[in-house]
């Protein structure tokens, strides 16, 4: 029996979103398995790491249709989360184009307004994989307002064009934008302007990506 044809539009959203190829904090195969085959039932948060994380979301649908799980008995709730997950990810990819599309243009939108700056130095953290959050050395912190956030990136690191992620601790996206690193005297920088206001205080991890690169991870607190 074929899946629901009204579901593939999210599976293929979900499926590509979220690449974690070094599955940084998957859940464990028999978890997974435990999901597919609904023994965890649809409330399980277990289900928030796998909508956003697209190798958990395809091993998910490959079990179930390996063990024949129907989605036609799928609770309603779960297609509701799959769903609203996929269309943050389109809200915030609309944003994302939004916010390039009006920076693209010639025109200074805004002229009066100030923004403050953080600078997080991000040299002090050599890690270059991403199956490794960065130790530690001095810790990195954001405050929840509108800010123009500099990134300096580590050392080495090569112009162009970043991918950039804040991911809760489930490892989910919150805030998902990219931006272009320039060298500005010797050192590679990223200047973006990200809202926090709406993000609850806690730890999160800074993901970077320039492709083909790794994403590389620095633990941040936002308070
Ligand atoms: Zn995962």
């Amino acid at each position: 029996m074929s899946r629901n044809e009204d579901n593939q539009p999210i599976e293929n959203v979900l499926l590509h979103a979220n690449p974690n190829p070094e599955r940084v904090d998957c859940p464990t195969r028999e978890e997974l398995i435990a999901l597919a085959l609904r023994v965890r039932e649809a409330s399980d948060p277990l289900w928030n790491h796998v909508s956003g994380c697209s190798p958990c979301f395809a091993d998910v649908l490959d079990l179930q249709r390996k063990h024949d799980v129907q989605p036609e008995e799928e609770a309603p709730r779960r297609s509701w989360i799959w769903l609203a997950a996929a269309a943050a990810l389109f809200i915030i990819a609309g944003v994302a184009w939004y916010f390039s599309s009006s920076r693209s243009q010639n025109t200074p939108v805004i002229v009066a307004r100030t923004v403050p700056s953080t600078v997080l130095d991000l040299r002090p953290f050599a890690v270059s994989r991403s199956e490794e959050v960065a130790k530690p050395v001095a810790s990195l912190s954001l405050e929840r307002k509108v800010q123009n956030v500099v990134l300096v990136l580590p050392i080495a690191s090569a112009e162009g064009e970043y991918s950039l992620r804040l991911l809760d601790a489930d490892l989910s996206p919150q805030l998902s934008t990219s931006a272009a690193a320039a060298v500005v005297k010797g050192d590679t920088s990223i200047t973006k302007e990200l809202d926090l206001t709406e993000l609850p205080a806690g730890r999160y991890t800074l993901a970077i990506k320039r492709e083909p690169e790794d994403w590389r991870l620095f633990p941040v607190e936002v308070r």
